[in-house]
């Protein structure tokens, strides 16, 4: 029983941000369960979302934009093209800043991409618990955007301490939505089971570090999930190549690559999950998996 369209809004909505600003702990109290989605319309891509919150006429569809995150990643203009057509596809931009500070270059080069968009933009200052100047901070924050002549709102908040104010800005989000048939079931958060969601968030750490290598030949899987009784999460994933020399390059000399992988994803789970995740990852082959309609299947993807 989907709603009639014409009747719903529903959209793509882009937490952007330098890092340590608070985008996950935002995302985490926007959504109303911590565990992510989700079972996709098949034309909708699945890369990079986060989360979806959905009432009965409105869906927020929260995703990831590349690039934004690592400081790396946040200079030259390969990111800048890289995020540039992330934030395109999108409906709504959020642009999360730390009130603690005034805006260093890495806002600067958010605001440069940010500015011009000609779709609904939120400024949240973020911290407001532990930011001694917020109504200052956010005045510095506010001139990186001068001369955006698209719609901007703007909020201070504590994506800590104040689900009140998350809640107000969720409610004008919706608002911002442009009329659209939902893109998941109304109960997707609850579609995908938590072995996919992990796997989905280990093979996104893992194509990041494997860019220019593999790009496409990996995939991931999570066997085993058990609950400690002091709450740890023990999760135990494969990523699957199709190549016995495949295996080397993600593993890594020494088996660095692996862990930087393996951190990177366990962080990730950790901030969604709000628990301490033990990570165990293995690498596995397959030989020829992407022809493998049996493999296929295993692996998810139907
Ligand atoms: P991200 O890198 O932008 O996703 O930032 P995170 O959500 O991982 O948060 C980075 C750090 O800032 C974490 O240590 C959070 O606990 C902290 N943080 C996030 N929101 C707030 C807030 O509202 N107040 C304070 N004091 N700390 C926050
Ligand atoms: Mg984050």
């Amino acid at each position: 029983e989907a709603p009639t369209p014409g009747e719903t809004h529903s959209g793509f909505v882009a937490i952007v941000g330098k890092p340590n600003v608070g985008k996950s702990t935002l995302l985490n109290a926007f959504l109303n369960t911590k565990v992510a989605p989700t079972s996709p319309r098949p034309q909708t891509t699945r890369r990079g979302v986060r989360g979806i919150h959905s009432t009965d006429t409105h869906q927020i569809v929260f995703v990831d934009t590349p690039g934004l995150h690592k400081p790396k990643d946040a200079l030259g203009k390969y990111m800048n093209q890289e995020v540039h057509s992330a934030l395109s596809d999108v409906d709504v931009i959020l642009w999360v800043v730390d009130l603690r500070h005034p805006p260093t270059d890495e806002d600067q080069l958010v605001a440069r991409q940010v500015r011009e968009l000609p779709k609904p933009l939120f400024l949240i200052g973020n911290k407001t618990d532990a930011a001694k100047y917020p109504g200052e901070a956010m005045k510095l924050y506010r001139a990186l955007l001068e001369g955006r002549t698209a719609e901007t709102q703007e909020t201070m908040l504590s994506a800590q301490n104040s689900p009140d104010a998350v809640g107000t800005l969720r409610e004008q989000i919706l608002d911002a939505l442009p009329e659209n048939p939902f893109f998941y079931p109304r109960g997707a958060a609850s579609d995908q089971s938590r072995e996919q969601w992990a796997a989905e968030i280990i093979r996104e750490e893992a194509m990041k570090k494997l860019r220019d290598e593999l790009p496409y030949a990996v995939a991931t899987r999570v066997n085993r999930w058990t609950e400690r009784e002091d709450g740890l999460q023990r999760i135990e994933g494969e990523i699957v190549v199709e190549k016995n020399a495949h295996k080397g390059m993600v593993i890594g000399a020494g088996g660095k690559q692996l862990r930087e992988i393996g951190q990177a994803a366990r962080k990730q789970l950790e901030v969604f999950l709000n628990r301490k995740v033990f990570l165990g990852l293995e690498v596995i082959v397959i030989p020829g998996w992407r022809e493998d309609e049996e493999a296929l299947r295993e692996l998810g993807y139907e």
